[in-house]
C-alpha cells in the first residue's frame, strides 16, 4: 500500500462536507481519543456509528453528545439498557457481530476507524472494506490474522486502508512522494517496554500491575501487556508486512526508548527518512482522518533542547521471544499468524486473570504455533475463525484451564 498522491479531487476545499465516521471500540483508548479529534474539528468530522463490546453507560454517554444515528453493543444486557435509555432519541440500536457488520456499510459512513481490539476487529473490517468505505485501522489483529482476505477485499471492492498504529502512521507518513521500487527497508522503533532493563531472572515473578506501566503510551490493557512481551512489535511487523507489501528480511525492528521517532524507511540510494513527534496517538489518529491534508491542531510539539538525545538499541530476542515468534509465523504464512495471534490474546487474558506466569505467554503461544499451524495459501475466513478457535482452546488447555 502506497499514500495516494493528492489531486484535484482530494484535495481541501472549503466547503467540504464533514467526514463520517463509523467508530467501532468507542469506548476504549483509540476510540475516545478518536473522539477527541472530532472534538476538534466538529467542522471536518461527525460521529454516524458508535460501537462498544460492555460499556453501555460510556457509549450512552458518547451517543448523547455525538448524537450518532447508530450504536451497536455487543453485550446482551448492554444492549437492553441503550434500547430503552435512547428510545425516542432517533438513535438506532444494534447488537453483536451482524450490527457492527451492517453499521460499517450504512451509505452515510465516509471512514471507518477500527478501534476494537483482537481478531474480533476482521469480519467488520471486510465487511467495510467490501462496501468500499475508506477504513483508518488501528486494529492490528485484523491484518496480522486475516491480511490475505483484507488485500483480496481492497483489490475487489477498491476500499483504502490507513494506518492508525503510529508505526504504520509513520512509515505511510515517510512514503509520500516516494516511489514503492525505491523502498529498501523499514525501521520500526520500539520503547522496549517496561521491562527493558529488568533483571531476566526476575520476569517469573512479573504481574499485571507491572506489565500494565507502560513507560510512554496509554493504551488498552491488551495492547499494553504485548508491548511489555514485545509481541506488540512482532504483530506490527507482520502488520507492516501486509501494509507496504515488503518481506520480513526488509522489515527491521529497533529499540528507541523515548518513542519519539515513530519508524523509519531507508531508501535504496542509502537515504534514512524518519517521523517524529511526542507519543500521542492523537497526531496519527488525526492523520488517517485528515490524510491528504494536515489540520492545525494544538498538539504538544518536541521540545528538542529538553530532549537532548535519541537512544537506539537492538532489540534482545532472550528478553523478548515473542519477537522471532512473530517473524516465524510471517516466514511460514498460512494460518500461522492467525494462529500466532489467537494464542497471544488468549495467553495475555489468562496472564491478566493471574492464571499464568508472564513467561508462559511465549511458551504457550511458541507451542501453538509449533503444533496449529497450517500453510494453506489463503486460508479462507471460516479457515481463520476455526485456526483462532483450536489455538484458544489448545492455549486453555496446555495452561491447565478449563474452556468455556
Ligand atoms: P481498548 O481495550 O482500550 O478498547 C477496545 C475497544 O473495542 C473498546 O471500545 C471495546 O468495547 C471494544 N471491543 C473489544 N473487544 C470487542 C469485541 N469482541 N467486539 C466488539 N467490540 C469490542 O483497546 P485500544 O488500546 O484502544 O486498542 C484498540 C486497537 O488499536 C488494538 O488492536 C490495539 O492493538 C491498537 N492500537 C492501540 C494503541 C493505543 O494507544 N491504545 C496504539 C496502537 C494500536
Ligand atoms: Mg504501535
Amino acid at each position: 500500500m502506497q499514500p495516494v498522491q493528492e489531486t484535484s479531487e482530494t484535495a481541501s476545499s472549503p466547503v467540504a462536507a464533514p467526514r463520517r465516521l463509523a467508530v467501532l471500540g468507542a469506548t476504549g483508548s483509540i476510540g475516545t481519543q478518536t473522539l477527541d479529534i472530532v472534538r476538534l474539528f466538529p467542522d471536518r468530522l461527525s460521529v454516524q456509528v458508535l460501537t462498544a463490546r460492555r460499556n453501555a453507560a460510556r457509549l450512552l454517554q458518547q451517543a448523547l453528545e455525538f448524537r450518532p444515528a447508530c450504536v451497536v453493543i455487543d453485550d446482551p444486557e448492554g444492549y437492553r439498557q441503550l434500547r430503552e435509555a435512547l428510545a425516542g432519541t432517533g438513535i438506532e440500536v444494534l447488537q453483536g457481530e451482524e450490527g457492527l457488520c451492517a453499521c460499517v456499510q450504512r451509505p452515510d459512513v465516509d471512514v471507518v476507524v477500527a478501534a476494537l481490539v483482537g481478531f474480533a476487529g476482521l469480519r467488520p473490517v471486510l465487511a467495510a472494506l467490501e462496501a468500499g468505505k475508506l477504513v483508518a485501522l488501528a486494529n492490528k489483529e485484523t491484518l496480522v490474522a486475516g491480511g490475505a482476505l483484507v488485500h483480496e477485499a481492497l483489490r475487489r471492492y477498491g476500499g483504502t486502508l490507513i494506518p492508525v498504529d503510529s508505526e504504520h502512521s509513520a512509515i505511510f507518513q515517510c512514503l509520500v512522494g516516494e516511489e514503492p521500487a525505491s523502498v529498501e527497508a523499514l525501521i520500526l522503533t520500539a520503547s522496549g517496554g517496561p521491562f527493558r532493563t529488568r533483571p531476566l531472572e526476575t520476569f517469573d515473578r512479573i504481574t499485571p500491575d507491572e506489565a500494565l506501566c507502560h513507560p510512554n503510551w496509554s493504551m488498552g490493557a491488551k495492547v499494553t501487556v504485548d508491548s511489555a512481551t514485545m509481541m506488540n512489535k512482532g504483530l506490527e511487523v507482520i502488520e507492516a508486512h501486509w501494509l507496504f507489501e515488503l518481506p520480513a528480511e526488509r522489515i527491521q525492528v529497533l529499540v528507541h526508548p523515548q518513542s519519539i521517532v515513530h519508524s523509519m524507511v531507508t531508501f535504496v540510494d542509502g537515504s534514512t527518512k524518519a517521523q517524529l513527534g511526542v507519543p500521542d496517538m492523537r497526531l496519527p489518529i488525526q492523520y488517517a482522518l485528515s490524510y491528504p491534508e494536515r489540520w492545525e491542531a494544538p498538539h504538544e510539539r518536541i521540545d528538542w533542547v529538553q530532549l537532548g538525545q535519541l537512544d537506539f538499541e537492538a532489540p534482545d530476542p532472550a528478553r523478548f521471544p515473542c519477537l522471532p515468534l512473530a517473524y516465524e509465523a510471517l516466514r511460514r504464512g498460512g494460518t500461522a499468524p492467525a494462529v500466532l495471534n489467537a494464542a497471544n490474546e488468549q495467553a495475555v487474558q489468562l496472564f491478566l486473570q493471574e492464571q499464568i506466569r508472564f513467561t508462559d505467554i511465549a511458551r504457550l503461544v511458541e507451542a501453538a504455533l509449533e503444533y496449529l499451524s497450517e500453510p494453506e495459501p489463503v486460508p479462507s475466513y471460516e479457515h481463520l475463525q476455526e485456526a483462532d478457535r483450536r489455538a484458544r482452546h489448545y492455549v486453555l488447555e496446555l495452561a491447565g484451564v478449563a474452556a468455556h
